[in-house]
């Protein structure tokens, strides 16, 4: 991930304006009920963005056990802005 960024970094939407980036695996993106998976552990506190991956990032970590190279490389994590990433998290939760 990308940890050059510091807690007060924000990008800017252009639907959204400046927002926090948030940063989410490539298959969410464009995808539709791929499920949404977010780390157990709340954010720290130098380190505070959102992130989530779909169902088969998870199977991948799960595998892994961790997230490494072959994860990271599977995820392919891309960032977009928290508005952004709210619309990615309502399109991607499975309905029930
Ligand atoms: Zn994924
Ligand atoms: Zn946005």
């Amino acid at each position: 991930m990308q940890k050059s960024l510091d807690k007060n970094s924000q990008m800017e939407c252009p639907r959204h304006g400046d927002q926090r980036p948030a940063f989410i695996c490539r298959h969410l993106q464009h995808g539709e009920e791929l499920g949404f998976h977010q780390p157990d552990a709340p954010p720290m506190a130098d380190w505070p963005f959102q992130n989530a991956w779909c169902d088969k990032c998870d199977r991948v970590l799960m595998q892994e056990g961790e997230w490494n190279e072959r994860s990271e490389g599977f995820a392919d994590i891309i960032a977009i802005c928290e508005g952004c990433f709210e619309e990615v998290k309502q399109r991607n939760i499975k309905k029930l």
